[in-house]
């Protein structure tokens, strides 16, 4: 069976549906393919945080894009619940950055300094455990970053494709992709497990499973982050917690999650013992009554990384009405409403912004430096 799209979108994670969703809302006609269940990846596996403040190394195009998304969610998220009615969850509920040693706090100043806008406010000990007061005692220098929040992020993935639906996309479920159709240089469909759609564009996004799509180096492989949820306890952790690599996260029915893991593990996405245990000791080391609450459950998914681990989103070289939006590594959740909107825009022909050129696929294409 051959169908016609305007646009056709691969992948049904959170990057998949919001880019479905902005470009329905732009009057495309469009169609995602996905080959299992929407958000069944990485994007159900999320914690859902919105940390341009933790996740960024300092100011810069980056950070500006994950604060564009952050002050854009309110609102998203607001049209998304009522057009799907599929409720994302958004929590406006700060983060707390803490530091048990000298070394930590110093890291924790530095990190405050690299954002000039005033976003993250130093506290001292008490303060921190004024907002957490079930902090451990060694806790001695925080950061206070009152912005940024979270989302259930299967939530808004169904959210967004939900939304699109209302709009007109078709959402095809259990449809894998195998390969492109091209005429000449041009890519003017897909070859699916149903059948061929055509279409004017294609837009390549299948996380960690991208680079078999594309017809170019693309450098994006699946890095492993492991997750548990466990019961909150009395009284329960109103914002997200964060020391080094840890981090705890109050969802509203109850549960905390508690990640992650960064691990090089190929395609296997399952939780490992070793894993959860070492969660299960940082977690409880950073908040000590949580050793007597009850365990929900460990799951793993898979981050798709670029060696720069900045995502790669525009149209692919060589291969026009080909575009890519991929390799949003550890921010995905966060990136996704200005994703969508900033692919729509190049699909459709209309401008976007210069900035975008640093997370052009097309910095992969070029050979290798030459070694010295
Ligand atoms: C433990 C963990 C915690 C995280 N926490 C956060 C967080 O707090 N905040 C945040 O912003 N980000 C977080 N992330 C990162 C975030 O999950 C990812 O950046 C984001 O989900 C990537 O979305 P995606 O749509 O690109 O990929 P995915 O969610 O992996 O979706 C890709 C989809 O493409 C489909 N697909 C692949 N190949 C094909 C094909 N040939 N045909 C059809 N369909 C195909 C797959 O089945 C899949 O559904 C976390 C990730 C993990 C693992």
């Amino acid at each position: 069976m051959t169908r016609r799209a305007d646009v056709v979108v691969v992948g049904g994670g959170v990057i998949g549906c919001a880019v479905a969703w902005a470009l329905a809302r732009d009057g495309a006609s469009v169609t995602l393919l996905e080959q299992r269940e929407l958000a069944c990846e990485a994007s159900g596996a999320a914690a859902g945080m919105l940390l341009p403040y933790g996740e960024s190394a300092g100011a810069g195009v980056f950070q500006r894009w994950g604060c564009e998304a952050l002050a854009r969610l309110p609102e998203v998220c607001a049209e998304l619940r009522e057009r799907s009615g599929v409720d994302p969850e958004l929590e406006a509920s700060g983060a707390l950055y803490v530091a048990r040693d000298a070394a930590a706090a110093r890291a924790l100043d530095a990190r405050r300094e690299a954002f000039p806008d005033g976003g993250l406010e130093s506290l001292d000990a008490a303060a921190a455990r004024d907002l957490v007061p079930r902090l451990a005692p060694e806790v001695r220098a925080a950061l206070w970053s009152p912005r940024e929040g979270h989302v259930r992020s299967p939530q808004l993935a169904l959210a967004y494709a939900g939304t699109a639906e209302m709009l007109g996309a078709q959402v095809v479920r259990g449809a894998t992709v195998h390969g492109l159709v091209r005429e000449g240089e041009r890519v003017c469909g897909v070859e699916t497990s149903l059948g061929r759609r055509s279409s004017a564009a294609v837009v390549v996004c299948a996380g960690a499973w991208a680079p078999e799509l594309v017809p170019m180096p693309l450098p994006i492989r699946p890095v492993r982050g492991q997750i548990v949820a466990l019961d909150d306890a009395s009284p329960r952790l109103r914002s997200i917690l964060v020391e080094g690599a840890t981090y705890l996260v109050p969802k509203r029915d109850g549960s905390l999650v508690l990640g992650a893991t960064e691990e090089e593990a190929g395609y296997e996405r399952r939780a490992t013992p070793e894993g959860v245990a070492g969660l299960l000791a940082a977690g409880c080391s950073l908040v000590p009554d949580l050793g007597g609450t009850g365990f929900r459950g460990a799951w793993a998914g898979l981050r798709p990384a670029t060696p720069d681990r900045l995502p790669a989103v525009g149209p692919v070289p060589g291969a026009p009405g080909l575009f890519v939006a991929a390799g949003h590594f550890r921010n995905g959740v966060l990136l996704s409403p200005v994703t969508g909107a900033l692919i729509a825009a190049q699909v459709l022909g209309k401008s976007s912004p210069g900035w975008l050129e640093a997370f052009s696929p097309a910095r992969f294409a070029g050979p290798p430096p030459e070694a010295e």
